[in-house]
């Protein structure tokens, strides 16, 4: 390879996905440049790849859920070290602007660029990050669960904005990544949690995780039955971790009076199927999110002092250039995968 190039796995369209030998990005301003170590493959990676994101453009290198060692800093970029191992953030650029960025809840900006989706990202050997956005990782986690932080910073922000407590209860419905790591922060919140999926190797990772309760839903609806379990009433929480017409319609049947939904899952169509009717006249509250804001530290936390296992998620792991394999395995046998790892330099 040629001096100042690498290799970077290049989704030039919709469907379109190959390894390209191009220049290694110069950081300018306060970025950083990272030699990418692992980087998970997500939901957002397999719907950009399928031309369904509404954030993703291309030509672009996806990926976004990534560690690595900083390998060159820019000028302005401040209390960081060449050879320091981080954890990456995904924001790139906020507008600083707009009512969210003015609010401090950047995660909502306007305009953002996000790595992987509207900036370069993390299947490559090297990427640029927002030194701002980088967070030490500690030695004694690996770069594969430092990847996951990204994941694992949903789950924290979702049981933070939920405001879970001791003895409450909670129903999880979805069984994957973001499922399995909510329900780790939701147990160390001190609630009781169910989880409900319809693939039983995903119940049984669930309960090894510490799931108080799982249910099967791929016969029957086991509303009546996880209505029983949690003592004839509804859920304290109920938390949606899938993103389909079914599954919405499913929380208000199974959150009691008062009771909160969160909806982590995002199907991305206008009419999803939630019974509003129900929300109003049992008092029920709607929350959303958007990934995380500030919940990184908080993750890494967890990760380090061995509060949240993130290695039974590690299902497959890929090389670089295998990662349109990964993608397509995701897509294609999405009850095989938590969560699939392409790492750079793995023959
Ligand atoms: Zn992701
Ligand atoms: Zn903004």
């Amino acid at each position: 390879m040629a001096m100042g190039e690498m290799e970077a796995v290049v989704c030039s369209k919709p469907m379109e996905m190959g390894v390209k030998r191009v220049p290694i990005p110069k950081p300018k301003g306060n970025e950083a440049l990272i030699e990418i170590r692992a980087a998970a493959v997500c939901r957002s990676d397999v719907s950009g790849y399928l031309g369904k994101h509404p954030l993703v453009t291309y030509p672009n290198i996806l990926g976004h859920e990534c560690s690595g060692i900083v390998a060159e800093v820019g000028p302005d970029a401040k209390g960081l070290e060449v050879g320091q191992e981080v954890a990456v953030e995904t924001f790139f650029e906020l507008c600083g602007r707009c009512p969210g960025c003015r609010r401090g809840q950047y995660n909502t900006c306007k305009s953002p660029k996000i790595i992987g989706h509207n900036v370069p990202g993390a299947f490559a050997e090297y990427m640029l990050a927002n030194s701002d956005f980088l967070h030490p990782k500690p030695g004694k986690i690996s770069f594969e669960e430092a990847a996951l932080a990204e994941p694992l910073s949903v789950a924290v922000h979702a049981v933070k904005r939920c405001g879970i407590g001791i003895g409450e209860t909670v129903a999880i419905i979805g069984a994957g990544a973001i499922g399995l790591l909510t329900l780790q922060v939701a147990k160390l919140s001190g609630a009781a949690v169910h989880v409900l999926d319809v693939v039983e190797s995903k119940l049984e990772v669930a309960k090894g995780l510490g799931a108080d309760m799982v249910f099967n839903a791929s016969k029957a609806d086991p509303t009546a039955e996880m209505l029983a379990a949690n003592g004839g009433e509804g859920y304290d929480y109920v938390i949606e971790a899938v993103g389909s017409p079914r599954t919405l319609r499913q929380t208000v049947d199974l959150a009691r009076a008062g009771g909160t939904i969160m909806c982590i899952g995002f199907s991305g169509r206008e009419a999803d199927e939630i019974c509003l009717s129900r929300i109003t006249l049992q008092e029920m509250r709607l929350l959303g999110i958007l990934g995380f804001c500030r919940d990184y530290p908080t993750s890494i936390k967890l990760l380090s002092n061995d509060l949240v296992d993130v290695k039974p998620l590690i299902t497959q792991r890929f090389a670089l250039e295998e990662a349109e394999s990964a993608i397509r395995l995701m897509l294609e046998r999405p009850n095989e995968v938590l969560r699939a790892i392409v790492i750079p330099g793995r023959a």
